[in-house]
């Protein structure tokens, strides 16, 4: 029987790629009721087994497993995680920028940290990052040098579009970032005949709790899919704990190994190596700021409940 990749939910129905590579048509299918007495459901992003019916409908058979499973956007399999943040307007907000790398670290997600609106770039002084200033170049090193790829766009100016592209063939992927960083511009820039709203400030606040919106995977010509749909924003709170945060932070890593106490948290314990790389500055001293200030909100969230 073939198999596909479910594109779209919605109403009940399913909609399925096929993955014979041929037709370019999604195929409406319903899900089999087996699942529901099972109490799982297909989701968006979801490779399954399908059979077709008369009429050029069909039925979702079997769900392939997971490799992943996002809560927000509702997609099982995304590959990567594009983390978009503008240049300026708004400005690039580095703790942002390392909480969102926290939720990719702990999602297991391989990451790609998009920065737009570079033809702002003239204009700007450099990024927010806590108490001190860091330039956009020095930010572009830092998280180049913990290992994140990160490509520099301007929708506007067409640059660095194809580049991002090209990181999105033949996976399944989301874009994650603040309301007015230019994440619909850039997908309108990469897909031919998209038309993403953009600058909907009054619609994107009409997308809070109370309004459901449908998940779609957008095609791209590589063979890539993108959901069409923000990934988590900065209201989701870290899903990790006290002690697993540190792993979230991958350059603390090395030093992680060597501290004296497993699960040291890196505060006031004795021959702590993480705070001695940070002091002598192995590790940036934004990266461990924002590292506290997490560690802090992940320690006051679990006092009120
Ligand atoms: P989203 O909320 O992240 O989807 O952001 P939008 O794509 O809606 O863009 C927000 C605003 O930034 C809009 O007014 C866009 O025209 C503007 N914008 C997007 N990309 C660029 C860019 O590369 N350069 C400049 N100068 N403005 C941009
Ligand atoms: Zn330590």
């Amino acid at each position: 029987m073939p198999t596909g990749l479910i594109v779209k939910a919605l109403s009940g129905y399913y909609y399925v790629l096929s993955e014979d590579g041929q037709s370019t048509d999604s195929i409406q299918c319903r899900a089999r009721g087996i699942f529901k007495k099972r109490g799982i459901s297909p989701l968006v992003g979801d490779r399954v087994v399908y059979e077709l019916t008369e009429n050029g409908e069909g039925t979702v058979d079997e769900i392939l497993p997971r490799t992943v499973e996002l809560i927000r956007p509702p997609i099982a399999n995304v590959d990567l995680a594009v983390l978009v943040f503008s240049i300026d307007e708004p400005a690039l907000n580095l703790p942002l920028l390392d909480k969102f790398l926290v939720h990719t670290e702990s999602a297991g997600l391989e990451t790609h940290i998009c920065l737009t609106k570079h033809d702002l770039t003239k204009d700007v002084d450099g990024a927010e990052s806590g108490e001190s200033t860091v330039s956009l170049d020095e930010a572009i090193r830092l998280y180049e040098s913990i290992g994140y790829s990160l490509t520099v766009t301007s929708a506007k100016e067409g640059i660095g579009v194809t580049s991002v592209l090209d990181r999105l063939a033949g996976r399944i992927s989301v874009f994650a970032g603040q309301s007015g960083v230019g994440k619909s511009s850039l997908l309108n820039a990469m897909v031919p005949g998209l038309q993403l709203e953009t600058n909907q400030i009054s619609m994107k606040l009409g997308r809070g709790k109370h309004t459901t919106r449908h998940v779609e995977l957008i095609r791209l010509q590589n063979g890539g899919v993108v959901a069409d749909t923000p990934g988590f924003s900065q209201l989701d709170f870290l899903q990790v704990d006290a002690e697993g945060l540190s792993a979230c932070f991958r350059e603390f890593a090395p030093y992680a190994e060597q501290c004296r106490f497993r699960g040291c948290l890196h505060l006031h314990e004795p021959d702590c190596k993480v705070r001695e790389a940070q002091e002598e500055g192995q590790i940036a001293a934004s990266r461990f700021a924002s590292y506290l200030q997490f560690l802090g909100e992940i320690r006051d969230k679990k006092r009120r409940y």
